[in-house]
């Protein structure tokens, strides 16, 4: 006899084996593990890893210096408000833009990648990676705002301007690709036997 709970809401069955039927419950379909979760979260991690390039490297922001507009990347834009002494903004915007995007995405391809070939983590560390990825991820969309508001403060001052297009849509991917491969990863697969 195998207890087997409803992934969706919970609830516990006894069953004999492990085939897939539908929670009486909620209609959720209850399956051993999540279809292909490994495979899909993988791929989307490595799609929003390559477009982290685009949205780091192509500018995002324009800057005006001395009267003069220049393009420039979320890093320059950093080292821009270092230069006018607003530490608090370039921190900011670094952490968001820059490192939380990366842990994120280094964490979840870390324990992606530690599941397909053998590297010695122990489980539970890779389940406490997970789970910080999941606390962080609740904030995941502050990367957006913060820019966005920090967009419109800081525009009064007709310095920084927000610009749209590739870095801006690839930054944007990146950080829903990353939510959408941690939501869908299914942790218990952490747990086999391999
Ligand atoms: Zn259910």
């Amino acid at each position: 006899m195998l207890l087997i709970s409803c992934k969706n809401c919970h609830k516990v069955y006894e069953k004999e084996n492990y085939d897939e039927f539908v929670c009486t419950r909620c209609n959720h379909k209850v399956r051993k593990r999540v279809k292909n979760s490994l495979q899909v979260s993988l791929a989307l991690t490595i799609c929003a890893i390559l477009l982290y390039i685009p949205a780091m490297l192509y500018p995002m922001m324009e800057i005006t210096k001395f009267g003069i507009k220049t393009e420039s990347t979320i890093l320059e834009g950093v080292v821009s408000f270092i230069e006018y002494k607003s530490y608090f903004i370039a921190f900011v915007i670094f952490t968001a833009s820059v490192i939380i995007p990366l842990i994120k995405l280094v964490g979840l391809l870390l324990i992606f990648i530690s599941l397909k070939i053998d590297i010695k983590i122990r489980n539970k560390n890779k389940n406490r990676i997970f789970k910080f990825i999941e606390m962080i991820g609740k904030w995941s969309m502050i990367d957006i705002y913060v820019v966005a508001l920090l967009a419109s403060v800081v525009q009064l001052g007709e310095i920084f301007n927000i610009k749209g297009g590739l870095a801006a849509t690839s930054f944007a991917l990146v950080v829903i690709l990353t939510m959408v491969a941690a939501h869908r990863f299914d942790t218990r697969i952490i747990w086999d036997e391999r």
